[in-house]
């Protein structure tokens, strides 16, 4: 069971289809002829315009096929996470569809009806059964329960992914996690050869016939001798049989395709070497601050965004000294959050501040992020963006805790993402509002 969703293909200005790469295997003869012998979603519920219907779908014959899974899967582990939340949420009516064999009025998407009609007869058994299991109060190994059968749950989590392993490893108590691969649309780079290592151990071997492999070697906090040159272009490319072990690199890669030494924006360790093969960790997005999902929210776009919201509080005489972010998933969808310290001009105080802007501040935020946040905030990937108003010298506290840590005082450079459990602890006991965007962006 592995739950897919495909986007419409756009076309860009010059005429071109243009599609992601995961529609572009969906949309493959080969894929569409294996799919009902591979897997329990049929094609029309991935291709469902309505993400929402289409996940209620692939649950459904999901559940109604328990006894074939052997996998429970994703490409990305937010989406499994996604999933879980969702049956969550609808176990009930999905127990009732299962009992009856009527798929719910909601879903009106005719493909999802078709094909729906094929499969669906009345089951009270089963749905009895799944009933009593998804009735538990505690939803601990719920994919366990459900999937007797599934030997592993299959998603990546590793990269931003790996702040999802913990909920994920609740919910599968024991499967093991397994991100079999590493590739991005520009190609698919590497396979985990040990796929029941832990998903913090995980390293990918790269294929040398995939494309062409350069690195561009990266500080890493371990390496106090690497001298990074002044600009990225004077920094020698390092051939795929030259990595280091140990070393950083962005990867760097000319494909069949077209792309010339293009920088994938991804940041790898070398791990080891498979015979003679380089493995690689994946150590984070480069330039990347935040992430709930696929979305890649960078400074400049979180610092464009404040830039335009924190314009509001101008006018009324605020300003905003200090902010930083954070990405929350301690709920499902996550969502982003900003800590905003704010002054008021001419002995004002901030708690003079009328909430009303502050929340237009949030929607301010979200509709000034990208196209891809917004895109996903429509469709509940990520949850409303929220801004929590912290007391005068909050930043100052987080300065001095770092500085007890060993940062030089006239080194310190704020975080601009929280990390730290402890940092994130010393602005939130100093929350004095929350705030959060309303409804979607436009
Ligand atoms: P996209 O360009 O949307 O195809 O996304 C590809 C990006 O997802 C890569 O450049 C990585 O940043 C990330 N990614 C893909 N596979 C992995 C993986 N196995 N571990 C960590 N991040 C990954």
């Amino acid at each position: 069971m592995e739950l897919m969703f495909a986007r419409p293909e756009i076309e860009t200005p010059s005429g071109l289809k243009a599609a992601s790469v995961s529609t572009s295997i969906y949309n493959e003869s080969k894929f569409r002829t294996n799919l009902p012998k591979l897997y329990t979603s049929p094609i029309e519920t991935i291709f469902c315009p309505d993400p929402n219907q289409g996940l209620y779908c692939q649950l459904l014959f999901g559940l109604i096929q328990r006894d074939e899974v052997v996998m429970v899967g994703s490409l990305f582990a937010s989406t499994v996470l996604r999933g879980i939340k969702f049956l969550e949420n609808h176990w009930q009516e999905l127990c009732y569809d299962i009992k009856t064999g009527r798929l719910s009025d909601w879903i009106t998407d005719s493909g999802c009806r078709n094909a729906a009609s094929l499969i669906m007869k009345p089951n009270p058994e089963q749905a009895d059964l799944i009933e009593s299991i998804c009735n538990y109060k505690s939803w601990e190994g719920i994919i366990r329960k459900l999937w007797t059968k599934a030997r592993y749950i299959g998603c990546i989590c590793t990269g931003a992914m790996r702040q999802y392993t913990t909920e994920l490893e609740f919910y599968c108590r024991g499967l093991p996690l397994v991100s079999a691969f590493y590739a991005c649309s520009e190609a698919f780079c590497g396979l985990n050869l040990e796929p029941l290592c832990k998903p913090c151990d995980v390293s990918y071997t790269l294929l040398p016939n995939v494309a062409y492999f350069e690195f561009l070697p990266v500080k890493n906090e371990r390496d106090e001798s690497f001298e990074m040159k002044s600009n990225d272009e004077d920094t020698e490319l390092v051939d795929l049989v030259n990595v280091k072990a140990g070393q950083c690199y962005e990867l760097v890669v000319t494909t069949c395709a077209g792309l010339y030494r293009y920088k994938v924006g991804d940041v790898l360790m070398v791990s080891g070497f498979y015979n003679n093969a380089p493995q690689f960790q994946f150590v984070e997005r480069k330039n990347v601050l935040l992430s709930v999902d696929q979305e890649k929210t960078s400074e400049t776009d979180l610092f464009k965004a404040v830039t335009e919201a924190k314009a509001l509080l101008d006018p009324l005489g605020f300003i905003l000294t200090e902010y930083t972010s954070y990405v929350d998933t301690s709920s499902a969808p996550g969502h982003y959050v900003l800590f905003w310290e704010i002054k008021g001009k001419e002995g004002k105080h901030c708690k003079e501040l009328d909430p009303k802007i502050m929340v237009e501040c949030c929607s301010r935020m979200e509709e000034s992020l990208h196209y891809t946040y917004k895109i996903y905030r429509k469709r509940n990937i990520i949850a409303a963006l929220e801004i929590r108003v912290v007391k005068q010298g909050s930043f100052e506290a987080l300065m001095d805790y770092f500085v007890s840590k060993g940062t030089s005082l006239s080194q310190y450079k704020k975080p601009s993402c929280i990390k730290s459990e402890e940092a994130l602890k010393i602005l939130d006991s100093r929350v004095i509002g929350t705030y959060f965007s309303p409804k979607p962006p436009l």
